[in-house]
Parts: structure tokens; sequence; C-alpha cells
């Protein structure tokens, strides 16, 4: 609300000016100013599902490759729309001394990311209202299939920090996508994201592809749809249903993930000299 710095007082965050937010009893900062837009976030069915399948290790090549561009010297990790907490654990887990701050509209999602890693806070917060970190401060900010609030970004970027940025390609989940109600991914999407950085006073230093191939019982399947939008759109027996028939005979059924990594950082010319 006035951007000052907070301090754990208890069971209670307080600022200078007498701002309190008390923390919930399930572990995390409910940061939500109540003055911003009504945002759909995930609910609890969707939470599981995504639980599930992180659980389930079918996103570890993401995972792996964000571990590997992850400065194993950071102090501090941001999580900007962390989910379920799985990514920011990846993170802190390849940075040995860095603390992480998860950040999520869901308190479904900001639940299980208090519990993601030992090293982690959790923060229900709307992205859109502003990131509650302080300016310059950031070694690296994480956005895993999450909008991106560049102005924001930026700001909490320390010298030097890094943006990654996953983002679906066209054919991400190519073999279900349409069976199970999950959104069209557009060709454009990676350009638009590159031309919006470089907008966003970013420099983009590598577009890393990320393609795996993981077989899915139906159960899973469902999981996978079930954890996206389609998990507002669809009810669970509508898409147990539909994962059922995509299985088939084989109870089983080969997705490929397909994103890209894009790893930015803010163009200072001042920090050039
Ligand atoms: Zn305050």
């Amino acid at each position: 609300m006035c951007r000052d710095r907070l301090a754990v007082d208890g069971r209670t965050l307080i600022c200078p000016l007498g701002h309190r937010f008390d923390l919930a009893r399930q572990g995390y900062a409910p940061l939500l100013s109540g003055r911003g837009r009504a945002h759909r976030s995930d609910t609890a069915p969707m939470v599981a599902a995504r639980r599930r399948i992180l659980d389930a290790g079918v996103f570890a090549a993401v995972q792996r490759e964000l571990a590997a561009h992850t400065d194993p010297a950071s102090s501090s990790i941001v999580d900007a729309g962390a989910g379920t907490g799985h990514y920011l654990a990846s993170v802190l887990d390849a940075a040995p001394e860095a603390h992480g701050i998860g950040i999520d509209l869901s308190k479904y999602c900001a639940r299980a990311c208090a519990r993601a890693s030992e090293r982690a806070i959790s923060v229900v917060a709307d992205l859109w209202e502003g990131l509650p970190v302080r300016s310059g401060t950031a070694d690296a900010v994480l956005s895993v299939f999450a909008p991106r609030n560049l102005a924001e970004t930026a700001r909490i970027l320390a010298p030097g920090g890094r943006w990654l940025i996953v983002t679906p390609n066209p054919g991400h989940l190519h073999q279900v996508r349409e069976e199970l109600g999950m959104l069209r991914i557009g060709a454009e999407k990676l350009e638009r994201l590159h031309r919006d950085l470089a907008g966003g006073g970013f420099v983009v230093n590598a577009a890393v592809p990320v393609v795996s191939t993981v077989v899915l019982t139906a159960a899973r399947l469902a999981d996978l749809a079930g954890m996206g939008p389609a998990g507002h759109h669809r009810t669970e027996s509508e898409l147990a249903a539909a994962a059922a028939h995509v299985a088939g005979a084989a109870g089983e059924h080969p997705v490929t993930l397909d994103v890209t990594l894009t790893v930015a950082h803010v163009d200072r010319p001042h920090d050039r000299s």
C-alpha cells in the first residue's frame, strides 16, 4: 500500500506507517489490498490437479532447465505467479544461499507454496496491482506459464538480475489439447513476448527450447487439463471422460512438452560503464 518495508511481529506483518497484515494460518502472507480488479484465480481442485502433475515429475524437464539457468550465488528469487511453488523450489535447490518469495493470486496456490521450500515465503497478491517486493532486490524473477508485469519486474530486479520466462509453443501438449478442451496456443506468442520485452526495456540473453515427451495415464491426462483454464470450463467428470477416451485401451497416451525458456535482463545503459 505504501511500498515501505514489512517486518514480522509475531503472526503479523507491519510497516513503519502501521499497515498491518496478519499471516494466514496456512503460513502465507495475504497482501491483497482489496483495491484490485477481480481476476479469476485457480480453484482448490485446479491446484490439487497441478500438484499431482508436478509431484509426478511431468514438468521435470522445465524444472531442470530453470535450475540450470539460475545463478548459484543468487540471494533473492521471486516467483511471480508461483502456483504450487514447485518451480521456485527447484530453483532454490540450485541456489543454496537464496531465499524465495512465491507470489500468487490464489490462496490455494499460496497454501501449497508455503510448504514448497523451507527457504521460501508465500504471498497472495495481484501481479497487476504491483509486486510486493522492494525495488532492485531480486537476483532472479520467474514467470512460468504466468502473466507478466514488465514494469514491476524491471523495478524489482537487482542490477544484473535475470528474468526467467517459460512460455508454451504451439506444439505444447499437441496430442491432447483439442480433445481435453485446452486453449489453442498462438504461433506468434514467442515473437510477441520478445517484442514486448524489448519495448519494456529488456534485453533477451537466450531463448532455450525445452522439449520432452512423457507418457501419462488417463488420471494424469485429466489433471493436465484440469489444472489449467479447462478446469474452469469443464467439470471433473467431463475431463475424466475425455481423458479416458484419449488414453483408450492402452490406458495411457504420450504428450510432448514444448516450451521456451526465455532469459532476459534489464537494459540499463549506465550499468555498462
Ligand atoms: Zn505501509
